[in-house]
C-alpha cells in the first residue's frame, strides 16, 4: 500500500550491486504511489539524472524482479507496471476507463481463496487477484 519500501536498502541486504544509476532508479520506485511502466520511470528517474537512458531502465527493473524486491504486474494493456514487493500482501482493482489502480485487502476473499485451492487438493502458497471495473454513477448504485 503507501508504506515506503526502502529498495536501497533491500539491495544491500540481497548483496546486490548498487551502481549511482540503480540507486536512482530504486529511489525513483520506493517514492512511487503508483504502479508506474518503464516508460514512467525512466521519466522520474532521467529527471534527476539525465543520462539514465530506458536500456538501463529495463535491465534495473528486471534485476530487482529477479532478486524479489520488485512485483510486476500486467493490468491487461500490455505495459508491464512495477511496484516495491509489499511486505503485506494486497490486491488491484484497475479502472479500466481512466487506468487508476485501486489498492485492497479483504480478509475473506484471501480465506476462501485458500478454501478453494484446498477443496482442488492444494495448499495455496500464492495468488494474484485482478478486479477490472467502471466507476459507479452516484444515481446507479449495485446495491
Ligand atoms: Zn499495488
Amino acid at each position: 500500500m503507501s508504506q515506503r519500501i526502502d529498495l536501497e536498502q533491500l539491495c544491500a541486504d540481497r548483496g546486490l550491486r548498487i551502481t549511482e544509476q540503480r540507486r536512482v532508479i530504486a529511489r525513483v520506485l520506493s517514492e512511487s504511489e503508483d504502479h508506474p511502466d518503464v516508460e514512467q520511470l525512466h521519466q522520474r528517474a532521467s529527471a534527476i539524472d539525465p543520462k539514465i537512458s530506458i536500456a538501463t531502465v529495463y535491465r534495473t527493473v528486471r534485476l530487482f524482479e529477479e532478486a524479489g524486491i520488485l512485483d510486476r504486474h500486467d493490468f491487461g494493456d500490455g505495459r508491464a507496471r512495477y511496484e516495491a514487493a509489499p511486505e503485506a500482501h494486497h490486491d488491484h482493482l484497475i479502472d479500466v476507463e481512466s487506468g487508476k489502480v485501486v489498492e485492497f485487502v479483504d480478509p475473506e476473499l484471501e480465506a476462501l481463496q485458500k478454501v478453494i485451492a484446498e477443496r482442488l487438493g492444494y495448499r495455496l502458497v500464492d495468488h494474484r487477484m485482478e478486479l477490472y471495473g467502471v466507476k459507479l454513477d452516484r444515481g446507479d448504485k449495485a446495491d
